[in-house]
């Protein structure tokens, strides 16, 4: 494993050229030990518009491989991810603020190495529609209409990630994509890219061609808006914020960009009275603490029946006394930092919010005493809808608890909420739980679990994004659909 070079000279990758960055470089910051990880490559405006152009002379040639070539590709990457992720984990870990033991499995390896082999073997989703009878008209002569369905590819996606699993997130993205024959232009977090640097390292000894994957970076929104705005980018990839998105979705619309949107989630975690209170107050405390909350998918918004309010709320507080705060390397360590200074500071004033508004604070609200930028786990109980702890994402280890008096009672709270990302039900009757499930305005519902199936279509209702990728629908999501009709 590799020691972290804080003077390394990172470029951004330009139509297959290491390049120096026009804009300077600017500091990125450990949230653990607030020392500088290394100093990051800021392009200009012109770089952006150089990666999108490169991009856009790359498109015909990558389309017009055959999908066997392409996936080989893709399986080298997986090869080279494989390879050198390991040496990866000391600069994602110190970006991130992850834990080591998630660093090593979640960061880097594991599942982009995953996504990765999952698209070196070819999907093919084209179909042929049976032949119809069309009588002889003014259009043509009579005879049988056959039809082809072709999924071709989008052209130029831009891919513009959030900090937390940056690895992770840009190859669930560029996986697909390059599968679907897109060429790419990766756009990584502020605050956590150089990972993404060190994914470029692999894709470079991959052997993709010139211009099929290039990557800029930028502290400042003009990088990643000049992406959105030039018409050598047909498709944004973003996953951030719902803010963000719905500022893409806006000047997008100039250039009619086609979206995949993940955005912002606040899941509810609906507990029924007949629940095994051990098991559903274990999964909520699971992601509760895990990289500190900023989890998308985190059920933060926990909907408990009367009866067992009172248990469910004081086993989540045992839990939380099972969540040692502080340093991401020490072993017995659950939670880490949250990724920046300012990010602590919302937090906070997000549970000061829920408090002022009267909510009981059960646990956690206090800064631990460490030099990082530290949140204990907290948990704020009687809550009700209209708090703006109920209605919007903490993004950190923050859990509000409603009761809840019957099962329509809970499906309507669970459903007052913008966001519709990823809910979930425990409940000791699983046909009952699927009964609640499939009411709730979601895009994924876990029964009785928390981990997800990673090929079944991920994405978001409501606020919580647009389309859906992962398994086949990852290569959908890439794909224009286009028909191809004759008569014979
Ligand atoms: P963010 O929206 O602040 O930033 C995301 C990306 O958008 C960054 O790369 C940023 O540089 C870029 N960006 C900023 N301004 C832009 C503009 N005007 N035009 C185009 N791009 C711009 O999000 P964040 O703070 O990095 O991440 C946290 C958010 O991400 C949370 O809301 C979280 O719920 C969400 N998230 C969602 C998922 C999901 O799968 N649905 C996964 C992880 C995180």
């Amino acid at each position: 494993m590799s020691a972290i070079d804080v003077d390394k000279n990172w470029q951004l990758l330009i139509n297959g050229e290491w390049v120096d960055p026009a804009a300077g470089t600017y500091d990125v910051i450990d949230p653990a030990t607030t020392k500088v990880v290394g100093r990051a490559p800021e392009a200009s405006v012109q770089q952006a518009d150089d990666a999108a152009a490169a991009a856009k002379a790359a498109s015909v040639a990558w389309k017009n491989t055959s999908p066997a070539e392409r996936c080989a590709a893709i399986g080298r990457l997986a090869d080279e991810v494989a390879k050198r992720s390991a040496d990866w984990v000391p600069t994602v870990q110190a970006e991130t603020g992850a834990l080591k033991k998630i660093t090593e499995t979640l960061q880097v390896g594991g599942p982009a190495v995953d996504r990765f082999r999952y698209y070196s073997n070819p999907i093919d989703l084209d179909e042929s529609l049976a032949p119809v009878p069309v009588a002889k008209g003014p259009l043509g002569p009579a005879g049988l209409m056959s039809a082809r369905v072709k999924h071709q590819p989008v052209g130029v996606v831009a891919c513009i990630t959030p900090y937390n699993f940056p690895v992770t997130n840009v190859a669930g993205k560029i996986a697909p994509a390059l599968a679907a024959g897109c060429t790419t232009v990766i756009k990584p977090a502020p605050q956590d890219p150089l990972g993404i640097f060190l994914l470029g390292e692999a894709i470079d000894a991959a052997g993709f061609p010139p211009g099929v994957v290039n990557i800029v970076n930028g502290a400042g929104p003009e990088v990643p808006a000049a992406l959105v705005d030039t018409r050598n980018v047909d498709m944004i990839s973003f996953t951030g914020s719902t803010g963000v998105g719905a500022k893409i979705m806006e000047n997008g619309g100039k250039t009619m960009k086609r979206l995949l949107m993940e955005l912002g989630g606040k899941g509810a975690a609906i507990v029924a009275e007949d629940a095994d209170i051990g098991v559903a107050a274990q999964a909520i405390a699971t992601v509760w603490g895990f990289h500190s909350g900023q989890i998308c998918t985190a059920p933060t918004r926990v909907i408990a029946h009367k009866d067992i309010y009172d248990q469910l709320v004081e086993t989540l507080k045992t839990f939380a006394g099972f969540m040692p705060v502080g340093d991401p390397n020490a072993d017995g360590t659950i939670v880490g930092p949250v990724i920046t200074e300012l990010h602590r500071d919302r937090v906070e004033a997000f549970i000061k919010s829920g408090t002022d508004a009267g909510a009981t604070l059960v646990v956690g609200g206090e800064r631990p005493e460490l030099d990082g930028y530290y949140i204990a786990p907290t948990l704020l109980a009687d809550c009700t809808p209209d708090m703006h702890v109920v209605q919007e994402e903490a993004f950190g280890p923050v859990i509000v608890v409603m009761p809840y008096e019957d099962d329509d009672h809970a499906v309507a709270l669970a459903n007052d909420s913008d966001y519709g990302l990823y809910s979930y039900v425990f409940c000791g009757d699983t046909n009952r739980a699927y009964g609640i499930g499939q009411q709730l305005e979601s895009g994924n519902v876990g029964l009785n679990v928390i981990q997800p199936h990673m090929e079944a279509p991920f994405g978001g209702f409501k606020m919580s994004g647009v389309g859906r990728d992962r398994g086949k629908w990852g290569i959908e999501a890439y794909s224009e659909i286009q028909s191809i009709n004759w008569i014979g």
